[in-house]
């Protein structure tokens, strides 16, 4: 079957995530047949470099032969059993690990199958453990300007991005907005440490003010990713902890993008050398494969809930809720972590991908706030265009590259396979269609 005839099939009968379906009027769709590692390939043969891990979910390439065969594997000996009343192996197993990546200080693994449902556990736990506590009054959430944390209701409540949030506002119980260290508002003279400094002391205007009837803070660590690879200080989360830890308002790390070593540590709360009471992982925790999240939460929350009454346990569910087959896949994935000192490895992949971005881009006259954190390289661009985003994303596939701008901000978020040539490629195909989107 020819691929328009898919296309056309696809922009009848599939409504598209993220999307102004009337764009797919002058956007054609992109019909992908397969993958090979870093590489996305279409009906044509066309070869994309996939420049931000389709949507920030892939670690390892796509069809990686080790998650393949866990997968596989997994598949012949059981796909799914319910986890209420059940357990499995791989469940058993990806909890044990993760735990011990916290050092045991987060040992209790709640799942769930996507990250604005991990948004919406954490929530509804921190308010819960409130209630438990005897202080239902403390049932408010603060977040970041600027936050992204999912687009459930509940998620959106603790979301700050106005295209995903407004048209839903009357349905929303919207939590306070309290001020995003974003280090790109750095006065003159001024640190970004000394704009985490007065980010927090936002933070502790609002908790002084407010901690009485707030149950969490939710920040994303280190990187505001959907607001566009918004990066700050270490500094902010040290300071949140304190403050969380005076006022007694509780503190959820979703990691759903930053974890996973995106940042350069496995989890990115490492490099505060803090811990939350609450922290979210999905997105690459499958190596981008299948659908799972997990909230990993502390002893104290937990015991919060162990009780006679069945009232005040945690009584929420998902009908996959620790599927064995996403399991099997994560277990692959910390496998792979393992086995080849990724995040080691990964050091000398940042600093290459960082030097080839800011060679490319740090004298580009449209080109404002180059910024690198880990695996994570973004950069703003000065444009009055207001289909720039468009404009570059369609240019980029013409040089066979997947980059799909912010609003004005182009960030390369790539799997952790990239050699020197594919960082080439990506880098050279960003600039070639930069000037296009420019023209
Ligand atoms: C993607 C993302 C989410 C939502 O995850 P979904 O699986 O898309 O629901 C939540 N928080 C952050 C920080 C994210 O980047």
């Amino acid at each position: 079957m020819s691929h328009s005839n898919l296309l056309a099939r696809s922009l009848k009968s599939v409504w598209h995530p993220c999307t102004q379906m009337k764009q797919h009027e002058t956007l054609p769709l992109v019909p992908v047949v397969r993958g090979e590692g870093p590489w996305l390939i279409d009906a044509d043969g066309r070869r994309l470099l996939d420049g931000i891990s389709s949507w920030w979910v892939n670690l390892f390439g796509h069809c990686n032969p080790r998650i393949n065969a866990a997968v596989r594997e997994q598949l012949d000996t059981l796909e799914h059993v319910m986890l209420a009343g059940f357990t499995h192996e791989p469940v058993v197993e990806l909890s044990e690990r993760l735990s011990t990546m916290t050092g045991q200080r987060l040992g209790h693994a709640f799942y769930a199958s996507d990250g604005a449902s991990a948004t919406e556990i954490a929530l509804k736990m921190a308010a819960h453990y409130w209630r438990n506590h005897g202080r239902p009054e403390k049932c408010r959430f603060l977040s970041l300007a600027g936050s992204y944390h999912g687009e459930t209701a509940g998620a959106l409540a603790v979301t700050d991005v106005a295209i995903f949030r407004d048209a839903y506002a009357p349905l929303i119980r919207a939590g306070t907005t309290v001020a995003s260290p974003d280090a790109r508002q750095a006065r003159d003279g001024e640190s970004a440490a000394d704009v985490a400094r007065r980010a927090a002391a936002d933070l502790e205007a609002c908790l002084a003010r407010d901690h009485h009837r707030t149950a969490a803070l939710i920040v994303e660590p280190l990187v505001q990713g959907a607001s566009g690879m918004v990066m700050y200080d270490p500094e902010y989360l040290r300071l949140a902890r304190e403050l969380c830890d005076r006022y007694e308002v509780l503190l959820v790390a979703d990691e759903i993008a930053v974890g996973c070593s995106r940042t350069g540590t496995f989890f990115a709360c490492e490099q505060a050398g803090i811990w939350p009471d609450f922290l979210c992982l999905s997105k690459g925790i499958t190596g981008g494969y299948l659908p799972l999240s997990v909230v990993l939460s502390t002893d104290a929350v937990y015991d919060a809930f162990y009780d006679d009454a069945t009232g005040r346990g945690f009584l929420h569910s998902h009908s996959y809720t620790g599927n064995p087959l996403a399991c099997s896949a994560a277990l692959a994935t910390l496998d792979i972590f393992e086995q080849d000192d990724v995040i080691r490895a990964n050091r000398a992949r940042a600093q290459a991908l960082g030097d080839a971005a800011r060679s490319r881009f740090g004298d580009h006259p449209a080109v404002a706030h180059l910024r690198q954190r880990g695996m994570i390289v973004a950069f703003d661009v000065l444009t009055e265009r207001s289909d720039f985003s468009t404009r570059f994303f369609s240019a980029a596939l013409d040089q066979g590259v997947l980059l799909r701008p912010l609003g004005n901000t182009v960030y390369f978020m790539p799997p952790y396979v990239l050699d020197n040539a594919h960082i080439q490629h990506l880098m050279a195909g960003a600039a070639a269609a930069l000037t296009a989107a420019l023209r």
